[in-house]
């Protein structure tokens, strides 16, 4: 039998090129992809298929899964992990941003699973990967749009999981806590570049100086962390629906489904202050 076959998308850096490098040493045949094709020379040295794909780009994400199904004829595990954090106040964030913020974290990922799930309905089976947040469940000042893509994310991949397990394709989403990778600096410099001066500018500095102190290894992990848990959940015999992953995350998600929101609110308040 031909060997089972996995797509990361966001492959070029953090938690996408190590998730490629770990679905690889499983045994994987994985397809990685991102816009910066320099960037995945790495991989590609490593026997990992490479090749560049946009998520905002139909054409692109149309013609990367022909190529797949054209050299493999399968897809055993979508992982849908390119992302990014448009951080601002909402009053300052252009409209098109939100858009484009859109377009990435949840536009992409829907139409790269309209594509795969023929394929892997035609097969029986399939395993959509997720790659949500535990800011698809908690919120921060300054990020209502990054929220807003991945608590719809969290929606979508529920509202899915039910809808394609008749057809044997399980859906997965997992939710890591801070990771270092250079996530956590472009979204500082978006929110600098979005609401450094005016009416937000002292919210601004305060909630960048509580994401660059969520970038220290005292409080984050390392993106192989995830990579490992995105292996778990593409073998599991019967994944969960979701796993949160990296320091802080399960104490997070627990007081989140705990606390009232007057509580919760409270304690985003303390920390973003
Ligand atoms: P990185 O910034 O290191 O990687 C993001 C990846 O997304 C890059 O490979 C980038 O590739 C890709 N990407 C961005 N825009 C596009 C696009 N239009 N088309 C295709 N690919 C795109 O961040 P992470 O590895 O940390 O992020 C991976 C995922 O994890 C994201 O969804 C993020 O929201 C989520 N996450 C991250 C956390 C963290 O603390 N780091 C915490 C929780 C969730 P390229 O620019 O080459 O296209």
């Amino acid at each position: 039998m031909s060997r089972r076959v996995a797509i990361v998308t966001g492959a070029s850096s953090g938690i996408g090129e190590q998730t490629a490098l770990a679905l690889k040493k499983e045994g994987y045949e994985v397809y990685a992809v991102a816009r910066r094709l320099d960037r995945m020379q790495g991989l590609a040295d490593q026997g990992v298929h490479v090749f560049a794909m946009d998520v905002t780009d139909d054409a692109s994400m149309t013609a990367g899964i022909a190529r797949v199904m054209e050299e493999r004829g399968r897809i055993d595990v979508l992982v849908n992990n390119a992302g990014y954090g448009s951080y601002g106040a909402l009053e300052d964030v252009p409209i098109d941003e939100a858009r484009r913020q859109f377009e990435v974290n949840v536009f992409g990922l829907a139409r790269l699973i309209q594509l795969v799930t023929p394929h892997m309905r035609a097969a029986k089976q399939g395993r959509i990967i997720n790659v949500s947040s535990i800011g698809g469940k908690f919120y921060e000042p300054m990020g209502s749009w990054y929220h807003a893509t991945k608590f719809a994310v969290e929606g979508l991949s529920d509202s899915l999981r039910i809808e394609l397990r008749p057809h044997g394709i399980d859906v997965v989403i997992i939710e890591p806590g801070p990771i270092r990778t250079e996530w956590n600096q472009t979204s500082r410099d978006n929110l600098v570049a979005t609401s450094r001066d005016g009416a937000y500018a002292e919210q601004a500095e305060t909630v960048r100086r509580v994401l660059e102190s969520g970038d220290s290894r005292r409080r984050s992990s390392p993106p192989e962390v995830v990579a490992r848990k995105i292996v778990k959940a593409a073998v599991s015999s019967s994944p969960r629906a979701r796993y949160p992953v990296g320091k802080g995350a399960g104490t997070l998600m627990t007081a989140r489904k705990l606390l009232p929101d007057v509580a919760f609110d409270a304690l985003v308040r303390r920390v973003y202050s």
